[in-house]
């Protein structure tokens, strides 16, 4: 589903919030004898406080966040830290001036909002809820405090051999779950790699992200960044998602080991010629298992380069273990998936995050009237955040580890992929 950009109404959409137990002027004897839900205490300050208010209409809030310093700015956006007023969660907030959005940013915006809608992986930065305000849009998003890949390697220099495995495994299983529900990425690089603040990695900005309806279909427009496409971009009128994301991969691993990039060239015409030649070498020192991969991974025609699985299953990341499941629900959103699970662990999590809700003075009214599906709905950012935090609390956003020995039967299984081909054929559409 598209995400439209609505015209310039104004809608703080907490009046959405139906709930016939709202307090109205009518009820104003009750609210002094009752005490207030904290949901209530904002919705009425929102309404009638003039601190809140003013907050309001100079941005220091936006919808239920508290708006604080400035993090980041994009092409089109700038990025603030905000706190959630109810459960004090600390989100980024992407802000987009309407007026500055053109047919083709509104476009980009549409799909990043889609495509983070349908993702839910520790190793993905997660989408909370959209507020659009008369002149902005805001997408409030995880926080990642811990700054980007890009500028890690530029101030700290390039990873140890380990801290790359467990960098990488992690960018490597976002990939594989995004791949999994037909969403490609094509915008790899290390600038969109951001930290979390304990350690794990997480893939940002969905801006060129496109969802294919087989991971066959060709795609023909040039999306990413120059140094990061790979061969078939400059070279072929179409290519095919996977091995585009894979090939940026290759790029991204080949950074992390030795501080550098694979392809350099003062001008752009060298620095296609480079990638399409693939012409590029590899210092002696780097541990061969891990030249193997890149060699695996680098290579120009796209037939032939590996496929998420070979990467998985590559000598260089065995001795890696996931404290999560390697490959989550693929076809589900992450939402039904939730909802539709008869796990009971996901059903215990499911009743936590009812009884915080419940708490925050969300009735079960509420949860009737607001399924927690339109990212547009003040309600779906509590429940994203909550739900996040239970599964933090059980430990889903941990980076993993790396062990001497590789004892997990189910990783030791992925020795089987080391043998496949990549077996998509590439189709060039002329
Ligand atoms: P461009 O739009 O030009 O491609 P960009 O994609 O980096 O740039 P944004 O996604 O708006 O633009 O991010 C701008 C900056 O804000 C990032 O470089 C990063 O430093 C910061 N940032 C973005 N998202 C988050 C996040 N979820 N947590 C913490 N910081 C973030």
């Amino acid at each position: 589903v598209q995400y439209q950009i609505t015209s310039s109404r104004l809608h703080h959409r907490l009046y959405s919030l139906t709930d016939s137990s709202e307090t109205g002027p009518e009820d104003e004897e009750a609210e002094t004898r009752v005490p207030l839900t904290p949901l209530q205490k904002l919705t009425n300050d929102m309404c009638k406080d003039e601190k809140t208010i003013k907050e309001l209409i100079i941005g220091r809030r936006v919808g239920f966040y508290k708006v604080r310093g400035e993090i980041g700015y994009g092409t089109f956006s700038r990025v603030k830290m905000a706190f959630h007023a109810l459960t004090k969660d600390k989100v980024a907030l992407k802000m987009l001036d309407k007026a500055r959005l053109d047919i083709q940013a509104q476009r980009l915006l549409s799909r990043e909002i889609s495509s983070m809608e349908s993702l839910q992986h520790p190793n993905v930065v997660r989408l909370y809820e959209v507020v659009e305000t008369p002149s902005r849009l805001y997408l409030v998003l995880e926080y990642a405090g811990g700054g980007d890949l890009h500028n890690r390697i530029c101030n700290e220099g390039k990873f140890s051999d380990n801290s790359s495995k467990i960098i990488f495994a992690q960018i490597l299983s976002a990939i594989k779950y995004m791949h999994n529900i037909n969403i490609i990425h094509r915008d790899l690089k290390a600038e969109n790699v951001l930290f979390a603040s304990n350690g794990c990695v997480k893939v940002a900005d969905f801006g060129f992200s496109t969802q294919v309806s087989n991971r066959n279909d060709a795609l023909d427009t040039f999306c990413g960044s120059p140094p990061y496409a790979a061969p078939e971009l400059f070279r072929d009128e179409s290519y095919l998602g996977p091995p585009v994301d894979v090939w940026a991969m290759g790029v991204l691993l080949f950074f992390m080991v030795t501080g550098t990039m694979p392809f350099r060239a003062e001008t752009m015409g060298k620095l296609r010629r480079c990638i399409i030649e693939g012409t590029y070498s590899v210092p002696p020192w780097m541990p061969g298992p891990c030249q193997k991969l890149i060699k695996g991974i680098l290579k120009t025609a796209p037939a032939e380069r590996y496929a998420v699985e070979q990467m998985m299953g590559c000598d260089w990341l065995l001795p890696v273990e996931f404290p999560w499941t390697l490959v989550p629900a693929e076809s589900l959103s992450p939402l039904q998936s939730l909802l539709e699970s008869e796990s009971k662990d996901l059903e215990e999590m499911v009743e936590e995050v009812r009884g915080s809700l419940e708490e925050l003075g969300f009735t079960t009214e509420h949860l009737r009237n607001n399924q927690p599906k339109d990212s547009r709905n003040p309600f779906t950012g509590v429940f994203r955040i909550l739900l996040h935090q239970a599964q933090k609390r059980r430990g889903c956003d941990c980076p993993p580890v790396v062990r001497g020995m590789v004892r997990d039967p189910k990783r030791e299984g992925l020795r089987a992929y080391r043998g496949l081909r990549h077996t998509s054929k590439f189709c060039v559409l002329s």
